[in-house]
């Protein structure tokens, strides 16, 4: 038996009824709840997988410990995830889960947004973030701004978690017109598609 596996059974086996697996995960359900840590330095309750910056809680229906687990686990263990008291298969579970996370990467980047437009009294910033709340997007224009503030400031954000909008032609040009140097704030925020198209219009990517 591996070493990660042994680590696991000692750790879910004396919370369980069971006493073998995978009989004992049966047991074990996804309760619904979820935390960001804000960085990657949880651990994962169940196999000790560190660096996880996301927390799952599972439960035991019978004997209702609940551990903090990282979703590898989840899916390693086929530990049900559940959705209207309906079971789901595992590709239904993984976009759940998924789903989850983009929500909690969103509600992160909206923090961030909030503690910016407190910090500094910006009638650009706090459009950005009413723009961002409605939106769920930046224009080019806005993402320049927000991301040289942000870091600025040393205000924690991921500009991965964001998106950009070129939908409308005026933003298209205003990427195209920006100073390189300007994009590259905002470079990690771009979709692959984004990157492509701003490599057409002369931008290169950052060093
Ligand atoms: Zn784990």
């Amino acid at each position: 038996m591996s070493n990660y596996t042994q680590r696991v059974r000692d750790g879910i086996l004396p919370l369980s009824v069971a006493g073998t697996l995978p009989k004992a995960f049966a047991e074990w359900r996804f309760t619904g709840e979820t935390e960001d840590h804000g960085e990657p330095v949880e651990t994962c309750q169940l196999c000790g997988q560190d660096r996880l910056r996301y927390h799952f809680e599972i439960c035991n229906d019978f004997t209702q410990h609940r551990l903090e687990v990282g979703s590898h686990c989840i899916f390693q263990f086929d530990v049900g995830v559940y959705e209207d008291g309906r079971r789901l298969s595992p590709t239904a579970a993984k976009r759940k889960l998924d789903k989850l996370v983009q929500k909690m990467r969103l509600e992160s980047c909206i923090r961030a947004l909030e503690a910016l437009a407190l910090s500094e009294n910006s009638d650009v910033l706090r459009n950005a973030l009413n723009y961002y709340r409605l939106n769920k997007k930046l224009t080019p224009k806005q993402a320049f701004v927000v991301f040289w503030r942000l870091r600025q400031n040393r205000i924690d954000h991921d500009p991965s978690f964001f998106n950009v909008t070129l939908k409308k032609k005026r933003y298209a040009q205003d990427l195209a017109a920006m100073a390189t140097g300007r994009v590259h704030f905002f470079w990690k925020a771009l979709s692959p598609s984004q990157r492509a198209k701003a490599l057409e219009m002369g931008h290169s990517p950052p060093a």
